[in-house]
């Protein structure tokens, strides 16, 4: 957290404004690791020329920046991850639409704002994990049967705290209203093994170490996890494969309302959904690229392939306070 502070209180005012003045230069407020944006920018400043300056932070400080700064702002673009996020920042007024063939044509609608403020660059399935020394798949089905007596005292969660699960959450309410939604998350707060987790890691180190048998996280915990510990005694199952489908989140971006270099932040916008910055945006952090006509790499094709819930992604804002205020009644903590 010191080395993040440190950090943008070097970016100082003057290099902001220098940025603001050069053209051939595109400001970027992430909350994506450093290492998994980089790369990403390296490759387009070598090939247009153009400048991709940028600073990270979480979601939250971002967004609150970008308000505060407002028609001041040096940033043209914000990337996050979860269509929550993106949805609240859309709310927010911190992003203006941008409309594109490039992007329409590159990017299926569902992982896109409807009013186009934003794009998903990256898919992540937020899947069940399982015990392969104490569950077999067949005995697994979908994210509902999760909630049955069977699996008292063997599922593990992370907080209901994390967007990630008010965005699961919030697609299952879609799905099935709010009052089946709820009974199906106490079923699980029910069969929980032990206290929620603060991370999806620790909780798929959990199933490993025999505290859980099964547990629900994204997939790029699972692909990190399993490039350190090949003998990882977990598998990914994929859920819900005879109706909606695995439930999929992603990571994206917008051009801010007040982008002072709007145009640049459009044209490295719509190059971010074209197959050579797919696989690098993607790859880096064993995602799954948002534009379809791109393979994913061959570690995440090696977990199998799956049919995903075609449910608008936006959904995940627009029921995320529902979501929440229903985990908290049903005593997710
Ligand atoms: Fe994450």
């Amino acid at each position: 957290m010191k080395a993040r502070n440190a950090l943008l209180a070097a970016f100082t005012l003057s290099t902001l404004a220098a940025a603001v003045q050069a053209a051939d230069e595109v400001v970027v407020y992430s909350s994506r690791i450093d290492q998994l944006i980089k790369p990403v920018f390296d490759a387009y400043t070598e090939k247009t020329g153009v400048q991709v300056k940028f600073i990270t932070d979480k979601e939250a400080p971002l967004i609150a920046r970008l308000k505060a700064e407002g028609a001041n702002t040096p940033a043209d673009m914000l990337i996050t991850v979860d269509a929550g996020n993106l949805w609240q920042a859309e709310q927010e007024g911190v992003l203006q639409p941008t409309k594109s063939a490039v992007i329409e044509a590159n990017i299926p609608s569902q992982y896109r704002s409807s009013s186009d403020s934003w794009t998903g660059l990256s898919l992540r399935a937020r899947t069940i994990f399982y015990s392969t020394e104490r569950v077999k798949p067949e005995e697994l089905s979908t994210y509902e049967a999760l909630a049955e007596p069977k699996w008292e005292g063997r599922l593990c969660l992370r907080t209901s705290k994390k967007v990630y699960n008010q965005s699961l959450t919030a697609t299952l309410i879609e799905a099935h209203g709010a009052e089946k939604t709820e009974e199906i998350v106490k079923g699980w707060v029910n069969n929980l093994a032990t206290d929620v987790f603060a991370d999806d890691t620790a909780l798929l180190q959990a199933i490993d170490a025999g505290q859980c048998d099964v547990g629900i996280t994204n997939t790029y915990y699972y692909g990190r996890l399993h490039k350190q510990q090949p003998d990882l005694k977990v598998k990914p199952f994929w859920p819900n494969q005879s109706d909606r489908g695995v439930h999929v989140n992603l990571a994206g971006a917008g051009v801010t309302k007040y982008a002072p270099h709007a145009e640049q932040a459009r044209k490295l916008l719509e190059w971010m959904t074209t197959p050579e910055a797919q696989s690098i945006f993607a790859g880096v952090n064993q995602e799954y690229p948002a534009n379809p006509a791109v393979e994913p790499s061959a570690e995440v094709l090696s977990w199998g392939t799956f049919k995903a819930d075609n449910v608008p992604t936006e959904v995940a804002g627009k029921r995320q306070a529902e979501a929440t205020m229903l985990m908290d009644r049903a005593g997710w903590q």
